[in-house]
């Protein structure tokens, strides 16, 4: 497995790889890698020949620095991580490489994908993963890129810019891995006590029972809204960022929910912030 930090390397590799005529899978993460992004590396192998991993904790779709300063960084157990899985490359670009001083370009998705959820919380933030993505995507030249359902508008959005920008990479999306008791991976539980946990287990917990409501005939949004709020607010320094009903024709919010809908929420518990979502068809959620 190669590991790679400069730029003008990354793109002689993946340069190298694609004139031999070998597809390029690509896999951008932040690091703190667990068993999600592994389902994601798998996924890449699938789709191609060769499999191109970054790890980079993008300054710029931060707009909380006490939340960039804790993000876990464990590249050692990472690399092991990459190199047991299969991976043929990793990318760990410098942020003086990806930022230099006068540093003044951005991509930004306008509309309806960019102006609710995780959008209200955190201004700035897509057009933080926009930017690095598009950046990211142009070195790789990858034939295709996976990304998780578990950050949905994330996923929703890239997948957006990539054609919008014809930047020739097909965006995959591939399904949330979670832990058995139903809380979805992420690189951000590594910062909850067992306390802690139990009340971010409200965040499935209540989306599940929701999803089930509606299965049963509950398709007012504002009711679905109050199951996954009920269950949450039991807890003590569990603030619910947002919870609602969307529509993916259009992604818009709607007051009544039907098979085309996920249920979405954001959970602040005790300062971690953390997201789910349920499609209202399927995909049940183990609680
Ligand atoms: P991150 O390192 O959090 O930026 O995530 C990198 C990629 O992994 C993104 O496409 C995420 O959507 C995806 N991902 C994160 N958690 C999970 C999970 N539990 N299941 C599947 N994909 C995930």
């Amino acid at each position: 497995m190669d590991v790679i930090a400069p730029i003008a390397d990354m793109r002689q590799w993946s340069r190298r790889a694609l004139a031999a005529g070998e597809r390029v899978a690509f896999v951008p993460t932040m690091g703190a890698l667990h068993r999600g992004h592994l389902s994601l590396v798998e996924k890449a192998k699938t789709l191609a020949d060769r499999v191109v991993v970054s790890i980079y904790v993008n300054p710029t779709q931060f707009d909380n620095p006490e939340d960039l300063a804790k993000y876990p960084q464990t590249l050692e157990a990472d690399l092991a991580m990459c190199k047991a899985a299969g991976v043929d490359a990793v990318w760990t670009p410098e942020t003086a490489e990806m930022y230099p001083d006068g540093y003044c370009s951005f991509v930004e998705v306008v509309g309806p994908l960019t102006d609710k959820l995780c959008a209200i919380a955190r201004p700035g933030h897509f057009r933080g993963v926009c930017t690095v993505v598009a950046k990211l995507l142009g070195v790789v030249r990858p034939d295709v890129a996976v990304f998780g359902q578990k950050d949905l508008q994330q996923a929703l959005i890239v997948s957006r810019m990539a054609g919008d920008l014809n930047l020739g990479t097909e965006i995959v999306v591939a399904p949330t891995v979670r832990d058995a008791d139903g809380l979805a991976l992420s690189s951000r539980n590594k910062r909850l006590t067992p306390s802690m946990r139990v009340k971010a287990l409200g965040l499935p917990h209540g989306l599940e029972l929701a999803r089930q409501a509606y299965r049963a005939g509950q398709t007012t949004s504002l009711k679905l809204i109050e199951i996954v709020a009920e269950e949450l607010l039991v807890h003590e320094n569990v603030d619910l960022d947002y919870c609602d009903v969307v529509s993916l024709k259009g992604f818009a919010e709607v007051e009544n929910a039907d098979d085309a809908c996920v249920l979405a929420a954001a959970v602040i518990v005790d300062g971690v912030r953390l997201i789910d979502h349920v499609p209202l068809a399927g995909q049940p959620i183990p609680v």
